[in-house]
């Protein structure tokens, strides 16, 4: 789950990382009164998406009035901002954050992430601030320094020196910057974080380290021990289609192809993807109906498919273990009818009593492609959407 950047600085300052002072503002009027509490000179507006790249995309302006501030919250707010990471068609602006302008004397970047390889949470830092780091790590890898901490001990005082140092921070700057990446790394243990990002992270003229920008992603799965983190949570922000597939408990992820996938288990979706792709397919969605999908949650899964104008077909694969096949069959038949399913369908059904389901799907009269295996299927599929 993602949250706001106002959101995660505020988490962040709980665990003593340095932030410039701001305040969220859904209006002009609250823009205005926010600079004004603020009270220093320059205001920086910035839009509140979740999304990055926002800076390039016009959506992060240095105001040095009130009026400035009123004149850049009527223009961001509302807007449908377009960055490399919100796809063409952008996101509404909706939030702003009021935030103290920072003298910027040096912009740096600070990561932390879990390295499935070493399986720690690697700590990583480059003087490269402000750019992607994707683009760094392509062009001038040699610039990324990686910290691996050990779980038992945490992020260790010399581990955060080392990358201060390597990425030449100034030195008397050094205590500044191993505080900050202690609190980062506790915030992201603590919050049951997937990603903390810090770009940039900033040395200012008056000798201070801050966050200027923060990207916080937390892991799905802890969320039910994470009631603060909750809270953040912003509906406008995800997929409509996502938010009501978690209503009932169906694993969703919306994709850019047009084929539906409706499959049970996390790994046989991954593969039914991919048997897709393999056949030139482009999957519209990743779908898990779970292992004990009942016939209501096949027509939900069915539905939140089709709410997708983009699909032109679906391919139905699961694995009967649980769940037995003729049930699925049934719920299958009763879904297509129920939404009045026009779109090309591919079935494979394997598992037991496979040969009951497939009878089903046969006596149901409805135009349903049975498929012997993942692969035959993906090809019917990929043939029928053509
Ligand atoms: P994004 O990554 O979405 O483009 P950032 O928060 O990183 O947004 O802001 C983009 C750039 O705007 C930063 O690299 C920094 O140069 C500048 N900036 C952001 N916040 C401030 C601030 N409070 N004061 C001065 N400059 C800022
Ligand atoms: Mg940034």
């Amino acid at each position: 789950m993602n949250i706001h950047e106002y959101q995660g600085k505020e988490l962040l300052r709980q665990y003593g990382v340095a932030v410039p002072n701001g305040k969220v503002a859904f209006s002009a009027d609250e823009a205005e009164q926010a600079a004004k509490e603020l009270g220093g000179d320059v205001n920086v507006v910035k839009a509140q998406i979740h999304a990055g790249g926002r800076g390039k995309a016009g959506g992060v302006k240095v105001a040095k009035s009130l009026e400035d501030v009123r004149t850049y919250a009527d223009e961001i707010l509302g807007k449908q901002l377009v960055t490399h990471q919100t796809g063409p068609e952008g996101k509404e602006v909706k939030r702003l954050l009021v935030e103290e302008g920072c003298d910027i004397q040096s912009e740096y970047y600070i990561g932390l992430v879990l390295d499935r390889e070493s399986s720690r949470i690697v700590l990583m830092g480059s003087e490269e601030g402000g750019t992607e780091i994707e683009q760094v790590a392509e062009e001038t890898p040699e610039k990324i320094f990686k910290e691996f901490i050990d779980p038992a001990v945490g992020l260790q005082g010399y581990q955060a020196r080392r990358l201060a140092f390597n990425i030449n921070i100034p030195p008397e700057l050094l205590g500044q910057a191993v505080k900050f990446m202690s609190g980062l790394y506790n915030a992201f243990v603590d919050k049951d974080c997937s990603v903390a990002e810090i770009n940039p992270l900033v040395t200012t003229g008056d000798g201070a380290v801050q966050a200027l920008d923060a990207k916080l992603n937390f892991d799905a799965n802890a969320l039910y021990r994470q009631k603060d983190v909750m809270e953040f949570r912003d509906l406008d922000e995800e997929d409509p289609k996502e938010i009501e597939a978690s209503k009932h408990d169906l694993s969703y992820i919306a994709l850019d192809g047009n084929i539906g996938c409706m499959v049970n288990g996390a790994g046989l979706a991954m593969a039914t993807m991919d048997t897709i792709k393999h056949f030139n397919g482009e999957p519209a969605n990743f779908l898990d109906v779970g292992g004990g999908a009942s016939a209501e949650k096949v027509t939900e899964a069915f539905k939140i498919i089709l709410a997708d104008e983009t699909v032109k077909g679906i391919f139905v694969n699961i694995f009967g273990g649980i769940m037995k096949c003729d049930v699925i069959a049934e719920g299958v038949v009763t879904a297509t009818r129920e939404v009045g399913l026009e779109l090309p369908l591919v079935v494979r059904l394997e598992g037991t009593n496979v040969e009951r389901g497939k009878e089903i799907l046969e006596e149901s009269g409805l135009n349903i492609a049975a498929a012997d295996t993942m692969a035959d299927g993906a090809q019917k599929i990929v043939e029928l959407v053509k």
